[in-house]
């Protein structure tokens, strides 16, 4: 269902009344790691709803490496994002990390992310499918392209067709960045499919640094979109704050990639 000889034109997932992921203009999902407080998530969603983002991002229920890290605010944390939509405007993505609370997360979420460690998790990915909201499925650390398709499968087979391909970096030797931005994932997966794709420089390298060339660098490649960690202040965010952005350094990115979206 995914591939490109199935259907040869490209997707056009529409995830609110404004905003659909696939067409001309490249969608920019930002915000935090992970939902932290009211004062957190309101002040992240009006920053990148300034900078220019089209929509906010935010993990209520986190999947940790460690059980001892900081687990999420759970369907607080999806009040708290439903909260700074209404604020905004900004329709916004989360993550589900089971099956259990796919029902719950849906009724508050625009679209549901699948997690790197969970893009295997087949019964996830078949009960994602029975919903009517679009899924942001993200590559798994260790995942070839062909088995990547093949849980977006999973999720269309049920029914649900408006998948959108995320690559966050994958696991090689490299250890100057977190993970290894695999780009020509791009226009492999735009050779394969017709489904819409979009890069997560934060996870793929794991520093602030380095988010803005790969971001230009996504667009270039032909990706539709963009999720980028942004938080007011990174050096004491419970998750992710080594590769969080500052709203300031975040605008500045925007207005770059305006440039290089033009030129594409
Ligand atoms: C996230 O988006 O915060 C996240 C945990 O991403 P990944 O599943 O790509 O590691
Ligand atoms: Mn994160």
């Amino acid at each position: 269902l995914a591939s490109k000889e199935v259907k040869k034109e490209s997707s056009v997932v529409p995830v609110s009344d404004t905003v659909a992921i696939g067409g001309k203009e490249i969608v920019v999902m930002a915000g935090p790691c992970s939902v932290e407080n009211e004062a957190q998530i309101i002040e992240s969603a009006l920053a990148v709803k300034a900078a220019g983002a089209q929509m906010l991002r935010g993990g209520a229920f986190k999947p940790r490496t460690s059980p001892y890290s900081f687990q999420g605010l759970e369907e607080e944390g999806l009040k708290l994002l439903a909260k700074a939509r209404d604020l905004t405007g900004l329709p916004f993505v989360t993550e589900v990390i089971d099956p259990e609370s796919v029902d719950l997360v849906a009724s508050y979420a625009d679209m549901l992310q699948i997690g790197a460690r969970n893009s295997q998790n087949f019964a996830l990915l078949r009960k994602v499918g029975q919903i009517k909201k679009p899924i942001l499925l993200k590559r798994g650390m260790s995942m070839t392209i062909q088995e990547f398709l093949m849980s977006a499968e999973y999720i269309m087979s049920e029914g649900n067709q408006s998948v959108i391909l995320c690559e966050r970096g994958i696991r090689t030797f490299e250890t100057a960045t977190r993970n290894t931005l695999d780009l020509a994932a791009v226009p492999v997966l735009k050779a394969k499919t017709h489904l819409p794709v979009v890069i997560d420089p934060s996870h793929a390298t794991g520093n602030y640094h380095y988010i803005a060339p790969m971001s230009y660098a996504a667009v270039a490649a032909g990706a539709d979109g963009l999720i980028i960690e942004v938080h007011p202040d990174p050096e004491h965010a419970s998750s992710d704050g080594p590769q969080s952005l500052k709203p300031k350094k975040f605008a500045a990115l925007m207005e770059k990639l305006r440039l290089f979206a033009e030129a594409a």
